[in-house]
């Protein structure tokens, strides 16, 4: 009980409060039963914070109950390259044990907060594109989109979770094991899909670049997609060139990252449309209701609709 009580106060300031129908749903205002119970952490949970939902999700898996797990990124509206840190975040971070966050520069106000939090020299802060994938800053850093990424910060949150509590030692590995087991339908449609020869496509930005190297399909307008991600303007030529390719129906199909759409984004969408090539949505966040594996393989029944339409 004390547990679900916490959880809802923690939800209700990253919601920024109680509104009036969360206080029905929730009861988060309901105060009087928590002010008078023992410090918050006598349950002693390893309090994790994650930057971004899907690596959450990971966190939770492989700590079960003995965590406490807070997603900082999971609006699916919100274009996380955006993101700014509020002072819920600083404080969460502040409380917690492990962080776990991309890296690469994809998420760099995580940095920032760590540093300035009391105690950053004690925590356990796993940057998942650097520290598990080796992929610096300037290099594509939408590593949850590689199949191999998952399975390998579970092995790596199970062994730093072990450092903080050496009894669940087994625990810990086994539920990584299990979470692992859990992605195996996503591996299966890797390979599945996985086409025999390159075949072209083009992306609105690169958030799909892993998975799509994965399926053998190769991105042609690496130029474009980069200035989108970086948030400048594509140059003339590289819009011309993606045109082209569309217009001259060279490509397979277009992925369309809806997390971050941009005024030329919206006239390349529309182009595809006109040139009749599928298009494929994809986000940056997990959306609310699905788990990773769910969103993940959903695209890619979405991408083996695209690939066998005329
Ligand atoms: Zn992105």
């Amino acid at each position: 009980m004390e547990n679900k009580i916490m959880r809802k106060k923690w939800y209700s300031i990253l919601a920024g409060g109680c509104t009036a129908s969360l206080l029905l749903l929730s009861g988060c205002a309901d105060t009087s039963k928590t002010t008078t119970s023992a410090p918050a952490n006598s349950d002693n949970k390893i309090k994790i914070v994650a930057a971004e939902n899907f690596y959450g999700e990971v966190a939770k898996a492989v700590g079960g109950n003995r965590v406490e797990v807070t997603s900082i990124l999971d609006n699916p509206n919100v274009d996380p390259h955006d993101y700014e840190p509020t002072a819920e975040t600083s404080k969460l971070v502040n409380d917690a044990q492990v962080i776990v966050y991309n890296g690469a520069g994809y998420d760099a106000w995580m940095d920032k907060v760590i540093k300035s939090s009391s105690s950053a020299s004690s925590k356990s802060a796993i940057q998942v594109a650097e520290d598990i994938m080796g992929v610096k800053e300037g290099e594509n850093e939408h590593v949850w989109y590689d199949p191999t990424t998952m399975p390998k910060l579970a092995i790596k949150l199970a062994d730093d979770l072990s450092k903080l509590d050496p009894i669940q030692k087994e625990a810990f590995n086994k539920r990584a094991q299990s979470y692992i087991k859990s992605l195996e339908p996503l591996k299966e449609k890797v390979q599945e899909l996985k086409q025999q020869s390159t075949t072209n496509i083009d992306v609105s930005e690169p958030v799909f670049d892993y998975m799509a190297k994965a399926l053998n399909l190769k991105v042609n307008n690496s130029k474009f997609a980069r200035a989108i991600d970086e948030g400048t303007d594509p140059a003339p030529s590289d819009i011309a060139a993606l045109q082209n390719d569309l217009n001259g129906k060279k490509v397979k199909l277009l992925v369309h990252n809806t997390q971050n759409s941009t005024p030329v984004v919206d006239n390349i969408v529309k182009l595809a449309n006109s040139n009749s090539i599928p298009i494929v949505k994809v986000t940056e966040t997990e959306p609310k209701g699905k788990n990773y594996l769910q969103w993940m393989v959903d695209q890619l029944d979405d991408v083996a609709k695209a690939i066998e339409s005329k």
